[in-house]
Formats: structure tokens, sequence, C-alpha cells
């Protein structure tokens, strides 16, 4: 079967004029794709907007910035536009035209004008009325990868595009734009070698750096032609010659040189493995392009004929990689942290994360816990990064492993800001990799789920305890809201008493518009989730300060507040074994929701 295919092109839209027809989001996106591209839209929104209805926000911003040109005098769209609004070296006829508005009248008349005078021309949902199709893109610097199914479905294209951009390795797009660099760079000294034929080409230090910069404002002075099968043009794959044989050679002739410089940067992007073409370093360039632009001493090693995919070539690089260890238990660690315990060189972990996953590090592993006690988070936490930092800048892999996930009250965002000063690069030297946060599981293994339709529609993290120990901005009470509270148990009393009343200060400034939290607001604690001795206390905000002081508090532990908390519990009046209680509270010791495979076939019939 034929399927019909389009001709995919890469249009230089530089400079060009877009009439974009239209006053919605979709007109405001392709505002957008416009401007990004270098062209400039001109907007003509018939009805509403020109009878004094506002424009999309989105586009306003656009209009009121001078990006996007509206014509506001316009009621409608004419014919004429297309001829007038448009370049003068292409007689005023515009480059390219977007009808966005769904008014079928409206999309035939400009699209059936537009055909007859050839300009390029897509209207929204009318396959039957383009003359060409915008690609579901990927962007990365200078890289765009395209997908389209030609009709077969907008989502399925764009699916695909998440699913190819997601497993290229990250900093192709920097790669890309780096060996573009090196490639005018080799060109244009070739070019001014033929020129002058000189015999001898110095490469100062910052030649990557000048190369850039005037690529960037100059077009390289050779020629677009296919320079030793490399091309300009995206489409050419490599020519036949690309397999030939280069002799390591001590001809000292300017065309041999010439030859396998090119070559060398051929075989470097058809052969390394994109990560490690992804990886590749202004020094390492520097170094091999020194080596072969000394012409005739042939490089100590013949890179032209190495296996490049070798990685010995490059000295180990330190990296860091900051981690959530989850709750507790070790089988709530995700793959990828598993993977980095058992592969890292240095372990540096919080207090905090549990001994179920310090039993997993292999005994070879140099392993660090944080000294970090009441008072001193601070300085402990500056110990951890010197820690990291040096570790990491002797070649080693560090694991700076939190617990629950690192982004959740675990300082992850502070430390990723120190390592980034430090020098360390995000998907090349540091690395983030999430953890369960105790304050969504914590609640699960509790039976509460935070959201529950018709019981809450929102959730709230918050900690009870500020910077500084002075309490935070309590939150407001919604009968549809679920808030977890880390860092709280130790200072109950007070957290309920800012929660169920205005604080003295409040009431000073007479700031008393926050809504306040019933006194029998259901609501958990929850200690030592998803480990052995897990302990959860069920009861409502008047009663919970009394039940932390007589049941005794296991830390770490969390407060969940809400009426979600009564969605599969029903309201205490009894114990778990069904008892009935004399304390307005109830409470269940121990974890075994995960221990799957202890339950038996007896056990599983006596549930049916
Ligand atoms: N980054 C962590 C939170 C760090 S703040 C996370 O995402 O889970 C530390 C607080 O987390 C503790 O004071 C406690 O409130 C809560 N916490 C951590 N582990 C817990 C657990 N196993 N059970 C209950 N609460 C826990």
């Amino acid at each position: 079967m034929a399927y019909p295919r389009s001709l995919l092109t890469a249009v230089n839209s530089h400079g060009h004029i877009h009439l974009v027809v239209g006053a919605n989001p979709l007109a405001a996106a392709r505002c957008g794709q416009s401007l990004a591209v270098g062209a400039k839209p001109i907007l003509i929104a018939p009805g509403p907007a020109n009878q004094g209805e506002l424009l999309p926000a989105a586009l306003q911003v656009r209009v009121d910035a001078g990006e996007v040109r509206w014509l506001l005098d316009n009621v409608a769209f004419s014919e004429t536009h297309l001829e007038t609004l448009g370049r003068e070296e292409v007689n005023g006829f515009v480059d390219a035209v977007f009808v966005t508005d769904r008014d079928h009248v409206l999309a035939e008349e400009v699209a059936r004008a537009c055909m007859r005078r050839r300009i390029p021309v897509n209207v929204v949902d009318r396959p039957d009325l383009c003359s060409f199709a915008l690609l579901s893109t990927h962007v990365e610097g200078p890289l765009q990868i395209g997908i389209t199914t030609n009709g077969s479905g907008c989502k399925l294209a764009a699916r695909i595009r998440r699913e190819v951009a997601s497993s290229l390795p990250t900093g192709l797009g920097e790669a890309c734009a780096r060996l573009g660099a090196l490639r005018r760079q080799i060109q244009e000294e070739d070019w001014r070698k033929e020129k002058t034929e000189k015999t001898t080409v110095t490469v100062k230090k910052d030649s990557l750096q000048t190369a850039r910069t005037t690529c960037a404002t100059k077009a390289p002075e050779t020629t677009a032609k296919a320079v030793n099968g490399l091309s300009e043009d995206d489409s050419y794959d490599q020519s036949a010659a690309f397999n030939q044989l280069v002799l390591p050679t001590t001809k000292n002739d300017a065309e041999s040189a010439k030859t396998r410089r090119m070559r060398w940067l051929a075989q470097m992007c058809e052969y390394w493995p994109l990560k490690r073409l992804a990886g590749v370093t202004d020094a390492e360039m520097e170094t091999l392009l020194e080596a072969y632009a000394t012409q005739g001493a042939a490089p100590a090693e013949d890179d032209s004929q190495r296996d490049p995919s070798d990685p010995s070539d490059s000295p180990k690089q330190g990296r860091i990689i900051l981690a959530g260890s989850g709750p507790g238990h070790p089988d709530l660690l995700t793959r990828a942290v598993h993977q980095a315990i058992l592969s890292a060189d240095v372990i540096l972990a919080d207090k905090l994360v549990p001994q179920g996953v310090l039993d997993l590090i292999p005994r070879r592993t140099e392993v660090a816990i944080a000294r970090k006690f009441p008072g001193n988070a601070d300085a402990a936490q500056e110990e951890l990064i010197e820690q990291a930092t040096a570790a990491a800048r002797a070649g080693k892999t560090v694991l700076r492993l939190k617990q629950g996930d690192p982004f959740v009250y675990g300082r992850g965002g502070e430390e990723v800001l120190r390592l980034r000063a430090a020098g360390f690069r995000d998907g090349q030297s540091l690395f983030v990799l999430p953890g369960i946060t105790s304050a969504l599981s914590g609640p699960l293994f509790a039976g509460i789920p935070p959201t529950h339709r018709d019981a809450a529609d929102q959730v709230l993290i918050c900690t009870g305890t500020g910077k500084k120990g002075k309490p935070p901005q309590p939150p407001g009470y919604r009968d549809s809201r679920t808030a977890v509270f880390l860092m709280a148990l130790h200072r109950i009393v007070g957290l309920v008493a800012e929660l169920t009343d205005y604080t003295a200060e409040e009431k000073e400034k007479g700031e008393t518009r926050r809504m306040l939290w019933p006194s029998s607001t259901p609501c958990a604690v929850i200690e030592r989730a998803s480990c052995p001795d897990q302990k959860v206390i069920r009861t409502t905000l008047a009663h919970v300060a009394a039940a932390i002081e007589q049941e005794g508090s296991r830390p770490p532990g969390l407060l969940v507040v809400g009426r979600a908390c009564n969605v599969l519990h029903s309201p205490v009046t009894a114990n778990s074994n069904g008892t009935i209680t004399s304390k307005p509270w109830s409470l269940e010791e121990g974890f075994t929701s995960l221990d799957l495979d202890s339950i038996s076939p007896a056990g599983l019939a006596s549930l049916a």
C-alpha cells in the first residue's frame, strides 16, 4: 500500500512575514512559532476582537511588546493583505499564512486566495485547504527533530516525538553546536590556507570560541558544497568514499592534512556513540584539533583509525547524584536509586536515611552519614557538600542519599544551586533522582487517600517548623483540603492551636480573615511509615496532642488533617481489633503492606 508522504523541508524563515488570521490561543501559539524562527508575524483578528473584545492574554502580551503587529484598522481579511504586507524584495507578498479561525467561509476564502498566489497556507483542522502542515517538533539548540504522521493523528505524532526525544542523550543540542563550530573552523582554516598557500597553521587556545562567535555573525567563506563527505544539507547521507582508508601519513602536504582533519570529524560523528558525542568537551576538541592542525607531523596516535568509542579515551569524570531513598522500606527505592547505591564509589547519607536502605550498600563502598544534630543542620550540610565536591573532583561517583524525595523539604534545591556554583553541570556531572516522599506514601500506608472524590480535591504539603524555629504561617481551612504536615509533631500543641485559632500576633494586628480548622476535623499521626515499627494514631484535631502525649512519639512522623482521613476508616470509636476504646483515638502498630509473599493461600481464602 502506498501511504501519503510529504516533502519534509526546513524553511529558512528569517525576516519572513507571516500572516496569522484569528484571535485565539492557537493564533498565539502560531505567532510564537513564527517569532522563534526569526519571522515577523502580522495578526489579522477578524470578528469579535476587532469589535472591542479582548485578545487572548498570550497574544495581547506579544502585541504590547511589539513582537506581533496587529492590523487593528482592518475589520476583515482582504486579499490585498496577501500582496501588500510582505517584504519588498518579494514584491510585497507575504511568505506564509496561518488560518487559526474555525470560520469555514473565511478559511476557504483565505486558503483559495493564497493558493492562487502560491503563498504557502496552513488552515487549522482543514487538511484539504493546507499547502503545508507543521511538524511536532523537539528543539535543542540548533537541533530540531520534526515528526509527522501525515494526518494519522497529531496526538500520536506528539507521543512519538516525546519518545524519540527522551531516548536522546542529554546535551546533544549543545554538542551539535560545538561540532558545527568546529567543522566551520576547519573549513575556514583550510580555505585560508589554500588562499595564502601557507604550509603551517597555528591554532590558538581560544580558536574554538573565536570560530563560534565569527560563525554566528558571518557565513563561512567556503562554499556550501560538500566537503569531504560533509554537506550543508542534512538529507545527504555518507558518500561511498566515507569509508576509504586514510593511512597514517608523514606526507608533508596541505591536501593530506585537510583530508585527515575532515575525515576525523566525519568519522567521529558517524562512529562515536551519541552519548559520547553529547559529552564532548571544548578541551577535548582543542586537543584533537591541535594534533591534526600540525601538518606533516602525524599525531602520536592515529585517531582516524582508532576505535573512537573506547571509553578509556577520556579520563574518568567524577559526578554527584542527589537521590531520594523513599520513606523507609528498601522495596520503595526506585530502580534508578538502587542502581546508584550499587555503583557509587562514595555514599553521603542524611541521618534519616533508613537502616533497611543503608543495608543495601556494598561493603566496599565508602559511607558517611551526616553529623546532623539539632542546631548544626547548616554546618552538617556544608560539610557534606565539601565532601561530595572533593570526592567528585577526584573522579569518583558520589551518591548524596536523602530521605524521601530530595526536593520535598530535603534542601535538594539548595544543594543543586551550591553544586552548580561549584562547577557541576546538570545532566553531565550532576544528577537528581526522585524518591517516594513520606508526605504521600505515609498517608497511603495508613489507608488515607489524600485526594478522594467528594472528600478532598486538594493536598497541601506543609512544614510545621519554619526557618530558625519560627512557626510558619498556618494554612487556611477548606473542607475539601487535605493538609500534610512534616517536621511538626514535636510542636503539635502549638500547631493545633494555630490551626484552630488565630495567633496572638494575628489577633493583635486584627488579621482574622484566615479560615480556621474546626477541632472536629479528622486527623492522623503516621510515624515511621513503611518501617517495621510503623505507628498510626487516628483521631481529631481536638485530641491529637493528648493522643501523642499519651501514646508517645517515634520519629520521624507526620500529621495528616482533613476529611480524607475518614474515607477508608470510620471515625474513631473502635480500635483496629474491633474493641470499643474509651479513648477518643485509635492506635495501630506494625507494617505489613509490603509482605506480599507472606500472604498464604489459606490467608487469601479467609479474605474471600
Ligand atoms: N524529603 C523527605 C522529607 C524530609 S523532612 C520526604 O520527601 O519524605 C523530614 C520529615 O519527613 C520528618 O520530620 C517527618 O515529618 C517526615 N518523614 C520522613 N520519613 C517519614 C516516615 N517514614 N514516616 C513518617 N514521616 C516521615
